[in-house]
């Protein structure tokens, strides 16, 4: 326990040790012979700068066919898409939109965007997601939307979420942002809300370093999005360019959304045995998830008093793609812009306590979730040293 037996690579890195990971995370995107062969091409035929060539086209096809869906429309990130998903709902000035309190900001924007006012709703105690508990009490005559997102590894249970909103007449716009291609209850995810939404942006499963997408079966939904979209030109586009290099990695999802899952799993099993670390828990649902994070939650009490910021920041230096995980929604916005419905307590120990893993991990060796707990092992076993020394 004392310092003095220390040798420098047994030292924390963020206290002058050697770093687990000298060669820091995995990159994101790597380098993809796939992707290259395609933007290769799209290079050799001119197509990557047109406004129009084959690739959108495909893209949007073949994202429709994956969802077993009748329409995908491309757009220019997530964000955007959330935006069109709530104008092809009719969201306007004066109505309402529930989310979770605990959610994507730009979520929370979009609504705002619209004219509309954001109400939220707590998240489950164990896995940060929206709890469908409190959306009952949260719809009312002016609720136009319900966003749900499927967070950090953790997944909503879309039937309950459903079984409500088709109660109350209310569309649900299920942004799967971060979980391309998970399976919940045995659907797709994106595909179970009456609009899906998919970004393509520079830190996600499919990247292209900007873009999105939405996923539907409603042909009306459709139509207006198009309607207010195309302005003579696309005032949200995805480019020939982007689509190239999305259309390999959509052939590419299905191995490595197995592959994050076997190594999540581990990383589970792993962290079951760290007091203080809780992986996001989805045993309430059947559900193949999706991890664009992975997400647990942190207990300062079982690190000595070491801040989750500072346990983070820990991690981080020795080569581990650490962060806390996102801001509950009612503490960092005016009052005066949204509505809440109960205590959002959970929401605010998301806020608090969660910290996430980026991706990219989970494609690794063995060797490299192992280090994931060799870091943490390290950084406990110091955790007074490192609140001292910094
Ligand atoms: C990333 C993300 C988005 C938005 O995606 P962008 O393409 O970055 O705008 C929306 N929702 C969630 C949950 C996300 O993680």
């Amino acid at each position: 326990m004392t310092s003095a037996s220390d040798n420098n690579g047994e030292l924390p890195a963020i206290i002058g040790g050697a770093a687990v990971r000298p060669q820091g995370p995995p990159d994101w995107p790597g380098v993809d012979p796939a992707v290259s062969a395609a933007v290769e091409s799209a290079l050799a035929d001119g197509t990557w700068g047109k406004y129009h060539g084959p690739h959108c086209s495909q893209l949007a096809e073949r994202l429709a066919e994956y969802h077993q869906c009748e329409h995908a429309i491309l757009c220019s990130s997530g964000t955007a898409a959330v935006e069109l998903a709530l104008r092809g709902l009719k969201v306007g000035a004066g109505d309402e939109v529930v989310l979770a309190a605990y959610d994507f900001k730009g979520n929370f924007q979009d609504v705002l965007t619209v004219g509309a006012v954001p109400v939220l709703v707590d998240v489950f105690a164990d896995n940060s997601n929206l709890d469908p508990d409190g959306l009952e009490e949260a719809i009312g005559p002016k609720t136009r939307a319900i966003i749900a997102s499927h967070l950090h590894g953790g997944v909503v249970p879309m039937s309950d979420v459903m079984q409500i909103a088709r109660r109350h007449g209310v569309p649900v716009i299920e942004d799967a942002c971060q979980m391309p291609g998970a399976v919940i209850e045995g659907r797709i995810a994106g595909t179970v809300g009456d609009v899906g939404i998919h970004s393509c942006g520079g830190s996600k499963l499919l990247s292209a370093g900007r873009g999105g997408a939405l996923v539907t079966n409603d042909a009306e939904l459709v139509q207006r999005v198009r309607l207010y979209s195309h302005r003579g030109n696309e005032a949200y586009p995805l480019s020939e360019l982007q689509a190239v290099a999305l259309l390999p990695q959509l052939d590419q999802l299905d191995v490595r959304n197995a592959q994050r899952q076997r190594n999540a799993d581990r990383l589970r099993q792993l962290l079951a045995d760290q007091t203080g670390l809780a992986a996001l828990d989805n045993s309430g649902t059947t559900a193949l998830p999706g991890y664009y994070k992975f997400g647990f939650t942190y207990d300062v009490g079982a690190f000595s008093g070491l801040s989750r910021e500072s346990f983070a920041d820990s991690m981080r230096a020795e080569g581990i793609a650490v962060d806390p995980g996102f801001r509950a929604l009612h503490r960092i916005h005016s009052r005066r812009r949204f509505r809440t419905v109960g205590d959002l307590h959970n929401a605010e120990r998301s806020d608090e306590c969660v910290l996430t893993l980026h991706h990219p991990f989970l494609l690794g060796s063995d060797e490299d979730i192992e280090q994931i707990v060799i870091a943490i092992d390290k950084i406990r076993r110091h955790a007074t040293m490192i609140q001292q020394q910094k």
